[in-house]
C-alpha cells in the first residue's frame, strides 16, 4: 500500500470547492457526529464505497487518490483540518469515485448521512455551503476524467451510447478512444479483451464487455429498480423537470413516491447549458445543476430515484395500476404520474450533437435572439414555428434564411407569416432545400452546407446558428395506444380526454391534468396543449399531486361505501364508482 506521506501541502481552494469549515459549523455538526483518532495510512473512504459518513478533519491531513494502490494511481488533492471530503455521490446514493487516506495521524469527526440530509433540510446556510461545494467538486471530478474508463472507438455507436450515458448522468469517467490513444490496445491486451468486444468499461476490478447502461449502473452501484411487495402510492414516469417536480412533491406530501427515468434525471432540460429564464435564478442556471439539486431535494423527502428504468408498458391489474419495465421487475402503484416528455426532430446530419446547446437551436426566446445579433442564422422548417422564428431573429440577426424541404412556403404556414417574411429585407426563403452537412469547430458554427433535393447540387451557406423547428414526437408509444392522445400523439387531459362512448366503459370525467384512465395524470411536454417550457412543467408536476391526493381521496371513499362488498382500491374501483 502506497500511503500518501506526512507533510504534504494542502491544496488550495481555487475553485470554492473546498472551503473551511468555521469553527462554529464544525460545532453544529458535531452535535450529529462523533470524534475519532485515525492513524496515518487509514483508508477513510475507498473507491467504489457506497455507504459512508461525512468526514470533517479535525487534525492531520487526508490526502484524495485516483486508482489507490494500482499502477496508475494519481493524487488529485490534499486537505487539512476544517475541510470535509466527499462530494455529490454521498447525498445521492452513488459509490464513491475516488479514495480519501490519512496522511498523518490525526483526527475526524464521522457525520451519517441521514444526519447529514437533517443539517441540509434544517440548516439552510451550512446546508448551502455543503450542497454548493458537492456540486463543484463533481465538476471538477468530471473535468479530471476520475472514475470508470471507457475503452472504445469514436466510430462504434455503442461506444457513443455509453459516452452519453455518463454524460447524461454526469458521472465521472474517462473515455479512451481506441482510435487515437497509443495507450488503449496495450491497456485492452492487458485485460485479455479483442477489440471486437469493445467497447469495454473498466471500473476498479471488473471489466465489463460492452455493457448495457442497466449493466454499467449495477455494476458501478446505482440504484436500479428491484422487486418490491409493496404498493407505491405514486410513480412518475420520467424524471425531467416535471416528473421530478412532481417526485418532489408528492414525497413531501407523505405519499410512497418511485421515479423511473430510461436515461437521466433532467430530461430536455438536463441537455441545456444554461436555463436563463427559470424564474429565481437571474444569473441562470445549468440544466444539469438544476436537476442534480431537484434529485437532492426529491431524496431528501423519500423519493425512491431509479435511473436507467426505461417505462415499456402500462397496465391494470387486481384494481391497480402495473409497470413494466425493460431491465426490471414489474411495479404496482394506487396512481401514476406520466412526464415522458417529448423529443424534438433532429437533422440526420454528422456530428450535430457536437454543436447542439453551442450554435444548433431548438427554440427561439430572447436568449437564443440575443446571440443572432448581427449574425448570419439559418432556420429549417415550414410551419408556423418556423415562421414565427424567422420574423423574431429577423430583428436581431444579420440575415436569416428560412430553408424548407418543398417548393410552397404556404403548405404549411399561415398566410400572414408567410407574406410578412416575403416583404422582410432581412430574410430569404430557400426551397427545396435541405442540410447535409454543419461546418465549424468545437461547436461553433461558420456555416452549413445545403443540397437542392432535386438537383443534387451543393453549396456552402454562411451561418452562424442553426435553428431547427421539424416537430416534436410525444415519448408516449410504450402506453401501446391504450390513453386517449390528440392527432399528433400527445397526451389528451381533463375534459378532452374523455374517450369516445363505445369505448367506454366509465362516466369517469378526468381532472385537469387527468387521462383517460383514471388516477393517471400527464403533466409537462408530453401533455397536448402544454407550453413547452421548464417552468410549466415544474408547475404541472407540483398541480399534479394536488390532483393524486383528490384521486386517493375519492377512492378512499368509495371503498368505505363498498366495504361491505370488499372491492379493490384503484382504477378498478373508481370505475365502478362512477359507472
Ligand atoms: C437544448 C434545450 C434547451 C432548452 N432550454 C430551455 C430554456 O432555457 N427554458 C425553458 O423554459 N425551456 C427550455 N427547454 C424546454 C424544456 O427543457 C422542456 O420544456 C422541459 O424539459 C419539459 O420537461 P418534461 O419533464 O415535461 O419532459 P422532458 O424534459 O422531455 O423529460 C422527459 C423524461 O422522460 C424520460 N422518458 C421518456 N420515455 C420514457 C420511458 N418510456 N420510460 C422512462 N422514462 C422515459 C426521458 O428520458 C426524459 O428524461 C429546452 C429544451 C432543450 C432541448
Amino acid at each position: 500500500m502506497s500511503a500518501p506521506r506526512g507533510g504534504l501541502v494542502e491544496t488550495p481552494d481555487a475553485s470554492g470547492a473546498f472551503p473551511n469549515l468555521s469553527r462554529e459549523q464544525i460545532a453544529q455538526l458535531r452535535s450529529y457526529g462523533r470524534r475519532r483518532r485515525v492513524q496515518a495510512g487509514e483508508v477513510l473512504i475507498q473507491e467504489g464505497e457506497q455507504t459512508r459518513d461525512l468526514f470533517v478533519i479535525l487534525a492531520g491531513k487526508v490526502a484524495v487518490v485516483q486508482g489507490y494502490g494500482t499502477p496508475e494511481e494519481r493524487l488529485i488533492r490534499i486537505h487539512g483540518p476544517g475541510r470535509f471530503l466527499d462530494e455529490l455521490s454521498l447525498l445521492t446514493g452513488q459509490p464513491s469515485f475516488v479514495t480519501s487516506v490519512a496522511c498523518e495521524p490525526g483526527e475526524v469527526l464521522a457525520v451519517p448521512v441521514s444526519a447529514l440530509r437533517e443539517v441540509v433540510a434544517h440548516n439552510p446556510r451550512l446546508g448551502d455551503l455543503i450542497l454548493q461545494a458537492f456540486l463543484i467538486r463533481r465538476e471538477l471530478l468530471i473535468g479530471l476524467g476520475a472514475g470508470f474508463r471507457i475503452v472504445g472507438s469514436r466510430f462504434s455507436p455503442e461506444t457513443r451510447r455509453l459516452r452519453e450515458f455518463a454524460a447524461r448522468n454526469r458521472l465521472p469517467h474517462r473515455w479512451i478512444d481506441l482510435e487515437e490513444d497509443p495507450a488503449a490496445e496495450a491497456l485492452l491486451q492487458q485485460m485479455g479483451v479483442a477489440p471486437e468486444e469493445t467497447p469495454v468499461v473498466i471500473w476498479r476490478k471488473q471489466v465489463l464487455r460492452n455493457p448495457s447502461n442497466a449493466e454499467l449502473a449495477r455494476a458501478i452501484g446505482l440504484p436500479v429498480p428491484e422487486p418490491s411487495e409493496d404498493l407505491c402510492d405514486l410513480v412518475v414516469v420520467g424524471a425531467g423537470p416535471a416528473g421530478l417536480a412532481a417526485a418532489v412533491y408528492g414525497a413531501s406530501e407523505g405519499l410512497g413516491t418511485v421515479v423511473l427515468d430510461a436515461v437521466a434525471t433532467g430530461g430536455q432540460a438536463g441537455t441545456s447549458s444554461r436555463i436563463e429564464n427559470y424564474l429565481g435564478f437571474p444569473t441562470g442556471i445549468s440544466g444539469a445543476e438544476l436537476a442534480e439539486r431537484a434529485v437532492i431535494q426529491a431524496a431528501k423527502f423519500g423519493a425512491a430515484i431509479r435511473v436507467p428504468a426505461e417505462v415499456t408498458q402500462l397496465g391494470k391489474r387486481d384494481g391497480h395500476y402495473a409497470i413494466g419495465l425493460n431491465n426490471g421487475p414489474e411495479i404496482c402503484t394506487r396512481t401514476v404520474v406520466i412526464a415522458t416528455g417529448a423529443r424534438y426532430r433532429k437533422l440526420d446530419v454528422p456530428q450535430l450533437e457536437d454543436f447542439e446547446g453551442k450554435s444548433v437551436y431548438y427554440a427561439a426566446t430572447l436568449m437564443e435572439a440575443q446571440f443572432c445579433q448581427e449574425q448570419p442564422v439559418a432556420i429549417v422548417g415550414g410551419g408556423n414555428s418556423a415562421g414565427q422564428a424567422t420574423l423574431y431573429l429577423a430583428q436581431h440577426a444579420s440575415r436569416v434564411r428560412l430553408l424548407i424541404r418543398d417548393g410552397d412556403l404556404g403548405k404549411n404556414m399561415s398566410r400572414y407569416l408567410v407574406d410578412q417574411i416575403a416583404r422582410h429585407p432581412r430574410v430569404e426563403v430557400l426551397r427545396y432545400t435541405e442540410v447535409r452537412e454543419l461546418l465549424g469547430d468545437d461547436g461553433q458554427l461558420t456555416g452549413v452546407i445545403v443540397e437542392d433535393n432535386r438537383t443534387g447540387e451543393r453549396r456552402t451557406l454562411a451561418a452562424t446558428l442553426l435553428f431547427v423547428f421539424i416537430g416534436a414526437q410525444p415519448c408516449t408509444s410504450w402506453l401501446g395506444g391504450n390513453l386517449a392522445v390528440d392527432e399528433r400523439g400527445f397526451l389528451l387531459t381533463g375534459p378532452e380526454a374523455v374517450r369516445p362512448k363505445a369505448e367506454r366503459n366509465t362516466d369517469h370525467r378526468p381532472d385537469l391534468l387527468e387521462t383517460s384512465w383514471p388516477g393517471v395524470l400527464a403533466v409537462g411536454d408530453v401533455r397536448s396543449g402544454s407550453i413547452k417550457r421548464v417552468a410549466s412543467a415544474v408547475g404541472e408536476g407540483a398541480m399534479a399531486v394536488r390532483l393524486v391526493h383528490e384521486h386517493l381521496a375519492r377512492v378512499e371513499d368509495h371503498i368505505d361505501v363498498l366495504a361491505a362488498g370488499g372491492r379493490s382500491p384503484g382504477p378498478g374501483a373508481e370505475e365502478a364508482n362512477h359507472a
